[in-house]
């Protein structure tokens, strides 16, 4: 999910000015200042869920953002939220909206290999990022259909397929050309159906923050991308106060990961230390996934294990135990990741970078939980959150049972911390 080209700055940047917040005291909400209209009596709980694609913990330092303090303001926001291993897009969305480490819900990595079936998982392969026989676990616009309420996703990874045999009611294909703006109004305007068809789970996914990262963390045009999705953040706080929905609507603010800056003094060649012939590379940088060819299993593992002092290789018996990842069959034999900032890259790619075809600077995420830049945000405000609290880290495989609890739903088997729930919920 790269690439996105931003041409909305200049009528965003009305946006963020007619929408206000600004100068509100902490705890003056956007409907106990204006009460626009009243919200209809028939809303179930509800929960919007918004991702911030690779938003660092610590970016809201860099630069004041109105709608993400008001949100802050007025609701619980966590010191960071850890990710799961491997600190990548599609295994961490789906931990969300799953409760499960990726090393159970079977989204392993970005490229996944299933030797079950032969068949590649990539995230720009659209019929495989479609097909149910990837998602494992249960999403919680499964468990909430279940119990007979409708969700909304304004894209999702896992929402593309039909996971337990449905979609959720109202879904997305991903198209990374939808402007923000179009994102934020179509969960409005499912918002504005009729109760029996209004979804109460709804989710909204921005990617810029995660292109502007890769381009390059430390750089000035993170802050115009951090200053474009609250932006967008705006415009949903300020449709759900024209709504009267303020007070009655819970939205939560999350990225999946953080992101390093990377550098071409940084790098572990790969093939400096193996022959590329002897193996299958399943998944690269900052993660490592090798599946070694026949007979060449220990040769490979031993000439890896000790290579570099910064890459890491365990055999998949042996992964770090906070990662749990282990028994998943998808995961490749042999299983390893850089130190943060570093990469693991082919002798090809850095000859690339050397011939000035890449650039030598740039961001990169996927590494172990516990690196600092890998550290994601989580922010949460409406009814059924604690107000003005910050709460200490934790594990994004417990948001599953928090929004279980708010809809009401029976959660299924997971991997979350149940105490989370109380931590921030009233
Ligand atoms: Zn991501």
């Amino acid at each position: 999910m790269r690439a996105f080209t931003g041409r909305l700055v200049a009528c965003l940047a009305a946006v963020a000015l007619a929408s206000g917040a600004v100068g509100a005291g902490p705890r003056v909400s956007h409907a106990q200042a204006t009460r626009a209209s009243s919200a209809p009596a028939d809303v179930k709980p509800t929960i919007i869920l918004v991702s911030f694609d690779g938003w660092r913990w610590d970016y809201r330092d860099r630069v004041h953002l109105p709608h993400l303090e008001s949100l802050i303001s007025r609701g619980v926001r966590a010191e960071w939220m850890i990710p799961s291993y491997p600190s990548k897009t599609f295994p961490n969305h789906y931990t969300i909206v799953t409760g499960l480490y990726p090393g159970h819900h079977g989204i392993v990595a970005n490229n996944i290999w299933d030797a079950a079936t032969g068949r590649s998982f990539s995230l720009s392969n659209r019929p495989e990022v479609q097909s149910a026989m990837w998602w494992g676990g249960e999403p919680i616009w499964v468990t909430s259909r279940r119990a007979g309420q409708r969700s909304a996703t304004m894209f999702w990874p896992g929402s593309e397929a039909p996971i337990g045999g449905e979609h959720a009611a109202y879904w997305q294909p991903f198209d990374e050309k939808m402007p923000g703006s179009e994102r934020v109004a179509r969960v409005l305007g499912w918002l504005d159906l009729p109760a029996d068809q209004r979804p109460t789970f709804l989710t909204l996914y921005f990617e810029e923050t995660d292109n502007a990262g890769h381009r390059d963390p430390l750089k000035p045009h993170v802050i115009e991308a951090l200053q474009k999705s609250d932006a967008w953040l705006g415009e949903l706080l300020d449709g759900l106060e024209q709504r009267g929905l303020t007070n009655v609507v819970n939205v939560v603010a999350v990225s999946d990961h953080g992101m390093a800056p990377t550098s071409r003094d940084r790098v572990v060649v790969l093939d400096d230390y193996i022959s590329l012939d002897d193996v299958t590379v399943i998944d690269l940088n900052p993660t490592l996934g090798i599946n070694p060819k026949p007979g060449k299993e220990e040769a490979v593992y031993r000439a890896l294990r000790k290579a570099h002092p910064h890459l890491k290789v365990y055999r998949k018996r042996d992964t770090p135990k906070h990662w749990r990842y282990r028994d998943h069959p998808r995961i490749p034999a042999i299983v390893g990741v850089v130190d943060d900032g570093w990469q693991v890259l082919r002798r090809s790619a850095v000859a690339a970078m050397d011939a000035g075809r890449i650039p030598k600077e740039s961001g990169q995420h996927g590494y172990d939980p516990k690196a600092r830049s890998m550290r994601a945000l989580f922010v949460a405000a409406g009814p059924a959150f604690r107000e003005g609290v910050v709460v200490k880290p934790f594990e994004n495989v417990s948001l599953y049972n928090v929004f279980a609890k708010i809809l009401g739903v029976t959660p299924a088997k997971n991997d979350g911390d149940p105490k989370v729930v109380g931590k921030v919920l009233r």
